[in-house]
């Protein structure tokens, strides 16, 4: 569900049409609507109801966005960060520390000083030698250090290798078998104190089954840490339920499915349950919007060239994805036709063969599913300026991150003096 529509013809997201923050703006630009996200974050949390007083932890590197979070921020929304960067943004957009938790294999001991001196729900811890670091950071600096274990459950998540978190020859979490291990290792050190269990399996997650997998054995495993002897009062299921890319294809579970699923499997834990959606959020609350340059006539299929590329919406490249490509003023008419960015690699290809609405160069074209993983990623690769994003919010809207345009970025570089003095 979202708010991209057609209305008198051409696409408006909300109450504004597209081509009026093309023509004000310029393209490429990523257009995000409020109200989709807003729905989506209360979707959620009415799919969890009656839980008591669950924490959705907004898995902020889906879309760090300053507006995004503020907007999710207002919604109750606490922030699940992986980064001093994220942790940084979390709180400046007014979410409070004790909504903020701490993922991510490699956090420094700069960044553990910096949540520990500002505040937070709780560290994921995802090894041993983690939690070691942790102690003396705490102890040097006088606190105490809320902390949970990320286990690996060792369940195929059935999702792009490249989004897999949750098997175990991945790199993240404590393997299950050394999760006892790990706990009575972090109970012994000082400065910590262990609540919680922790665990995330994967993105773009299709089917129920690994999840229920995965949350059963964490079930057991707070049932063997309480025979040990520790206190858990927190269990983090992570996030990672997938989101309708093509609708061509069978809908992922609904968040309904998603939150029944949870009540059945943890009644009994006793423990505050914490949820980090990302995609689930803001996937479908945003759009790549850009103008196609030429039609380039190809062997099999024309080439759609559009001023959108890889360094702008890198997800196709890197995970093979699938985004729905529609024309903002459409004719009526389809074509089948490959669409591709500017940039010069073979891997800037957003779609090969695909059907999509006949379009001429200098019209506007939308990638759709481009909220999450998208803006965050996009880079400056082939000097193009990093895209703006602009919210929308029923009639109104606002550039929320500008162009930054090439001024700024050779403004960024430095030629050292000797190279400065061989030209003069
Ligand atoms: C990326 C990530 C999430 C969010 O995943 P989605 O698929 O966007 O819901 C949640 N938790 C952790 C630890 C992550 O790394």
């Amino acid at each position: 569900m979202d708010y991209f529509t057609h209305q008198g013809g051409a696409l408006h997201c909300e109450d504004v049409p597209l081509s009026e923050i093309a023509d004000a703006v310029g393209t490429p630009v990523y257009v995000y609507s409020s109200a989709t996200m807003v729905r989506h974050a209360q979707v959620l949390r009415q799919s969890l109801e009656p839980l008591a007083d669950p924490l959705i932890a907004y898995a902020v590197k889906a879309n760090p966005n300053a507006a995004v979070l503020a907007t999710l921020g207002a919604e109750g929304l606490g922030a699940d960060v992986v980064s001093g960067g994220e942790y940084r943004r979390a709180l400046s957009a007014g979410i409070a520390p004790e909504k903020i938790v701490f993922s991510g294999v490699g956090k420094t001991e700069e960044e553990m000083a910096l949540a520990l001196e500002g505040g937070l729900f709780q560290f994921n811890l995802e090894s041993v030698e983690e939690a070691e670091m942790l102690s003396a950071v705490a102890t040097r600096l006088g606190r105490r250090a809320p902390v949970g274990f990320r286990v690996n459950p060792d369940v195929v998540a059935g999702t792009h290798a490249k989004i897999s978190t949750g098997s175990a020859e991945n790199k993240f979490g404590v393997p299950f078998a050394d999760a006892l291990a790990a706990y009575r290792r972090a109970a012994e050190l000082p400065g910590l104190d262990v609540q919680g269990v922790a665990v995330h399996i994967g993105s773009q997650l299709t089917s129920l089954d690994p999840l229920e997998a995965a949350f059963t054995k964490v079930g057991m495993l707070i049932g063997n840490l309480r025979d040990a002897g520790h206190v858990i009062t927190v269990a983090d299921l992570g996030g990672g339920l997938g989101i309708p890319y093509n609708s061509d294809l069978p809908s992922p579970p609904s968040p309904e499915e998603y939150g029944a699923m949870v009540r059945r499997v943890a009644s009994g834990w006793n423990v505050r349950l914490v949820f980090e959606p990302g995609r689930l959020i803001v996937g479908n609350a945003g759009v790549l919007l850009t103008r196609v340059i030429r039609v380039k006539p190809g062997s099999t299929h024309p080439f759609v060239v559009v001023d959108a590329a890889m360094n702008d919406l890198m997800r196709p490249a890197l995970y093979d994805a699938w985004h729905s490509i529609e024309a903002v003023a459409p004719h009526g008419s389809k074509a089948t036709v490959n669409v591709v960015g500017p940039v010069c690699e073979t891997g800037d290809t957003f779609a090969m063969g695909r059907e999509m609405d006949t379009v001429q160069p200098g019209e506007l074209v939308i990638f759709r599913t481009a909220g999450a993983y998208a803006a965050a990623m996009s880079s400056t690769y082939n000097s193009r300026p990093l895209t703006p994003e602009v919210l929308v919010h029923g009639s109104d809207w606002a550039v929320v991150r500008k162009r930054i345009d090439i001024d700024r970025l050779i403004a960024a570089d430095a030629v050292p003096e000797w190279l400065v003095a061989a030209r003069a």
